[in-house]
């Protein structure tokens, strides 16, 4: 157990200046990758008012900085979503006369020194920004915070935004943070509905800059600050570029479509064709139809059919905030109080929306499981097995097991895959191949759009049995019967595995070896049953010892 407030955080908490120096010529907003929207944005809208309230131009700030992407694994698709609605917010920042100025290739060391050289050298009064949870993160809003200090010109503020309850704020009654889901969500969903919290109440819009500002001498020229094309090495090639943006349009209006499209619309039977998913969506909503949001408690499992919310590399970037889509889902299903009922569509929604709080407070709270480390210490010494072309075949989605190559299929061809995919293919990988989760979470993170410390390392631990709340260690999928389960006509396998396009009935879901080999299909890199008593073998002897 933890405490409830970290260290670092409180930390951060100490090293922030009350908002009370000498009157500036600016404020300003600094925008990270979490936190890419205008709508529903705590320290924008903060900084908004104090700029308003000390009459001076509000400035927004954006810091790329490619070591930093280094050292979260970021996909090539991440990093073009990520300039995509960089765009989008330069726009519509303009449209408020509210420049955005991206710096660009700033090492990681000397971004607290970059960003303070900034804010000197446009006399801000103050810098709002919103908390990213991981170490490092921590430690370089620590040690602006503290160069601040010293010059003592910029007061530091920075606020809870990406969580719907902030870390610290659901505790057991001595105070500490929980590491199981089920009595979290029993105290979040109370904090979260007491009318005082606020919790929900969504931040209003950035006010617009005076006109004046376009003829600053310096704030003007900011105005022409070019979004990069790309990053250096995180390129993508054309047709990906457009397969992906296609799925994943950016901008906050593509986020709500997104929303609307899961609240008010129902799924079609199948879901994989390559087709942008907002042109359907408005002419898809059918009264007659239940809504995605509607069916969300039954048919959230089935990877055949397009059920859930596809929201993940919005909420993961920020562009739409938590706490909106909580107000849109009860809105949406008629609630006047929060429902997190798993025995409604829309309550068994906002769960995940807390299981992705829930993993977010782990990693504020435990902040060794983001620097690889088992949150079951006792699972260290797991022993894994080294096999490159066991890696490389699943990766590939090459492992003679179909669900689990639709599922790495799909996470190739979309940057993106449905969730029980993610809990298959990885289950897969830890405990068929017996391959260490952290090379599994690695490349989830280096393939994915959504890519997310924390619900990806959640994941990846329960899937390993090594987390807070995991798969108890015996509990191991069997890939075939999950398959049977969750893509019972086999339609999804047959989308993402060409081979098997033509194979009909529940051969699809484990084709006999002759007609594997004709296919060009290949057989099972591991038999299951002898694989699942290896791995549970490995992890008891750990829990022995
Ligand atoms: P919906 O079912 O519509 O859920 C709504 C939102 O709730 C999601 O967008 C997401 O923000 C949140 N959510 C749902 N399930 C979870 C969960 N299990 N944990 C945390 N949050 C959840 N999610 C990421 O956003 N980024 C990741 O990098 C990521 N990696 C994962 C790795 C593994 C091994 C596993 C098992 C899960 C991972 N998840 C991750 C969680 C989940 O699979 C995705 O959030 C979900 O598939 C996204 O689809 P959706 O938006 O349609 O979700």
């Amino acid at each position: 157990k933890a405490d409830a407030s970290p260290p670092l955080l409180r930390l951060l908490d100490a090293v922030q200046a009350a908002p009370q120096p000498a009157k500036g010529d600016c404020v300003v907003y600094w925008m990270r990758m979490e936190d890419m929207r205008i709508r529903d944005n705590r320290a924008l809208a903060l900084a908004s008012a104090q700029a308003l309230k000390a009459g001076v131009p509000l400035l927004v700030l954006f810091v790329l900085s490619p070591q930093d992407f280094i050292a979260h694994d970021r996909s090539s698709r991440r990093i073009d979503f990520t300039l995509r609605n960089l765009r989008c917010i330069r726009d519509d920042l303009a449209k408020l006369n509210i420049p955005l100025h991206t710096v660009s290739h700033v090492s990681r060391k000397k971004i607290p020194g970059a960003v303070h050289d900034l804010l000197l050298q446009w006399n801000a009064s103050h810098l709002f920004g919103n908390i990213e949870y991981e170490v490092d993160e921590l430690r370089r809003d620590i040690a602006l915070c503290e160069l601040a200090q010293v010059h003592g010109k910029v007061a530091c503020i920075f606020l809870h935004d990406k969580c719907i309850v902030p870390p610290g704020d659901v505790r057991t009654k001595d105070g500490r943070g929980y590491t199981v889901y089920s009595p979290f969500l029993r105290v979040w969903a109370p904090v979260l509905e007491k009318a005082s919290s606020h919790h929900l109440d969504e931040a209003p819009l950035p006010q617009a800059n005076d006109r004046s500002v376009h003829n600053h001498v310096t704030f003007g020229s900011l105005f022409k600050t070019e979004v990069p094309k790309e990053v250096e090495g995180y390129g993508l090639s054309v047709e990906d570029q457009a397969r992906i943006s296609t799925f994943w349009p950016a901008g906050e209006d593509a986020a709500d479509q997104m929303l609307y499209r899961f609240l008010n619309t129902a799924a079609r039977s199948t879901q994989f064709g390559a087709v942008d998913p907002l042109s359907k969506g408005a002419s898809e909503a059918d009264p007659t139809k239940k809504s995605r949001l509607a069916k969300y408690k039954d048919a959230r499992d089935r990877m055949d059919a397009d059920t859930t919310s596809r929201l993940s590399p919005y909420l993961a970037a920020g562009v739409i905030s938590a706490r909106a889509c909580v107000r849109e889902a009860l809105k949406a299903s008629g609630k006047k109080k929060l429902d997190v009922s798993r025995d409604t569509g829309v309550g068994r929604w906002i769960q995940e929306l807390a299981w992705r709080d829930f993993y977010t407070h782990i990693v504020a709270l435990f902040p060794r499981v983001s620097m690889g480390r088992p949150f079951q210490e006792k699972y260290a010494d797991v022993q894994w097995e080294t096999n490159p072309e066991h890696l490389q075949a699943w990766k590939d989605g090459r492992t003679g097991v179909p669900i689990v190559d639709a599922a790495m299929r799909q996470a190739r061809t979309m940057g993106w895959m449905h969730n029980r995919a993610r809990m298959i293919a990885a289950m897969y990988l830890v405990k068929d191949l017996m391959i260490d989760w952290r090379l599994g979470e690695k490349y989830f993170m280096e393939t994915l759009i959504d890519g997310d410390l924390a619900s990806n390392n959640g994941g990846w631990q329960w899937s390993a049995s090594t987390g807070v709340d995991p798969a108890p260690y015996f509990r191991i999928f069997n890939p075939y019967t999950q398959s049977q389960k969750t893509d019972p006509g086999g339609e999804y396998i047959r989308h993402f595995v060409p081979e098997l396009s033509k194979v009909r009935g529940p051969e699809v879901h484990n084709p006999p070896a002759g007609v594997a080999d004709k296919l060009g299909y290949p057989r099972p890199l591991v038999d299951h049953k002898e694989a699942r008593e290896r791995a549970i073998r490995r992890y008891k002897n750990i829990g022995a010892k």
